[in-house]
């Protein structure tokens, strides 16, 4: 359909600054997943709570156009969270006696 004028007219596009702090294309990773279960989403509680990805830190600005939504199909970056009792630096916990979750440097778990 065109318009008075014999122009067609542009698709609408969404009002508002859109979120597209993604690492990579929303989509490109594994299926099910979304940033919102990724290892790399920084959630930054300030006033409110914004979700950012850590990969694309350098880019982060104070606005919304490097956020990243929750329900965003996962990109190809994508990792799983730790897991509860995982070491930060040294991955999971081993266990080394059965039943026993003991850190393979810091000895026993309490
Ligand atoms: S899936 Fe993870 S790595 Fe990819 S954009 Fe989302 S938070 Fe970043």
């Amino acid at each position: 359909m065109s318009d008075l004028f014999g122009q067609s007219p542009e698709p609408a596009k969404p009002k508002g600054t859109q979120a597209n702090g993604y690492a990579f294309p929303p989509g490109t990773g594994p299926e099910g997943e979304t940033c919102g279960s990724c290892g790399h989403l920084t959630r930054i509680r300030l006033a409110s709570t914004y979700s950012k990805c850590g990969l694309a830190r350098a880019r982060w600005t104070g606005g919304k156009a490097t956020d990243v939504l929750l329900r965003s199909p996962a990109c190809r970056r994508w990792e799983a969270r730790a897991k509860a009792g995982d070491h930060p630096f040294h991955g999971p916990l081993t266990a080394t006696r059965p039943g026993s979750l003991d850190h393979p440097f810091y000895g026993p778990a309490a």
